[in-house]
């Protein structure tokens, strides 16, 4: 059922454990996503990016997401979020339609318009009662990563500090934080790591729960050490891809002739239920429903 984000996300950091935060752009993930919470009974955030809802259009992805969180996942607390919002029209768009929380990606702005540009959307969201995610430090990408394996960065710079993270909540009253410790988005095994000590001092020193990005391809005891570190929901979209492009391949390599849709995608929408029901174990979210 959709509840509240912060009802969510405050039990969490009270308790000591993580919720996924995972990405849809479809009717088959959010699927997977929704059973996945059931069968675990477990809290979930389910988050689109801005490029997810130019796929679909914003009512239809958001008409999916509400209708399976509040009929499949009825027994669940659900939140929806949108992921990375650098577009002002987007992120006015979801508070509009009603997403639970928006992320205001400022992150590669200097710090004082980072802070300006936060608190112009924390401001209309918090109207509506919605909570607001900032970002303080730059989580990188692909292109990221080439940058870092060149020398032109350094993924220290790229970090947050955690003096500037308490900065930065007290001016904008932000109620979560997107915080940079050294995972990259996307798939990166043993590239990246996460500076656990950096995490425990923002997180003594920050009270919001703190969000960590780029979770796909980090190990169980690195999650663990990093929720008990003080991370509050972790984002996980690239392991759900992952899981749906192999079981897919399977799938339609095997039995050629198929040419019902809906026979040719169950194996993925399984597979990413697999997926999600393993890392909301490994965050110890199930049975917190
Ligand atoms: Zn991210």
């Amino acid at each position: 059922m959709i509840v509240p984000i912060s009802k969510i996300l405050t039990k969490a950091k009270r308790q000591g454990y993580a919720v996924g935060a995972f990405n849809t752009s479809n009717l088959e993930i959010t699927l997977a996503i929704v059973r996945a919470a059931v069968a675990q009974k477990s809290p979930v955030i389910i988050q689109t990016s801005q490029s997810a809802i130019k796929y679909s259009n914003i009512e239809t992805l958001f008409g999916i997401m509400t209708n399976l969180a509040n009929t499949v996942g009825k027994k669940v607390p659900i939140a929806i979020h949108l992921d990375h919002g650098k577009d002002f029209s987007i992120i006015k768009d979801c508070i509009r339609v009603g997403y639970n929380s928006v992320h205001i990606d400022a992150s590669l702005e200097k710090f004082a318009t980072n802070v300006r540009l936060s608190k112009q959307i924390i401001k209309l969201a918090h109207r509506k009662k919605l909570w607001v995610q900032a970002e303080l430090g730059a989580i990188l990408g692909k292109e990221g990563l080439v940058k870092l394996k060149t020398g032109e960065i350094n993924m220290e710079e790229m970090m947050t500090d955690p003096v500037e993270a308490a900065d930065f909540v007290a001016q904008t009253k932000v109620d979560t934080l997107a915080i940079a410790v050294g995972t990259i988005h996307g798939h990166f095994k043993g590239i990246e790591k996460v500076d656990q000590v950096r995490l425990k001092k923002i997180a003594n020193l920050v009270k919001v729960p703190l969000i960590l990005h780029g979770g796909s391809g980090l190990s169980a005891p690195v999650f663990k050490k990093a929720i008990k570190n003080g991370v509050s929901a972790i984002n996980i979209d690239t392991n759900l891809r992952i899981a749906f492009r192999n079981a897919l391949k399977k799938n339609i390599n095997t039995k050629t002739d198929m040419i019902d849709p809906r026979k040719i995608l169950a194996p993925s929408t399984d597979a990413m239920q697999a997926e999600v029901e393993k890392t909301i174990k490994i965050f110890g979210s199930n049975n917190k429903a």
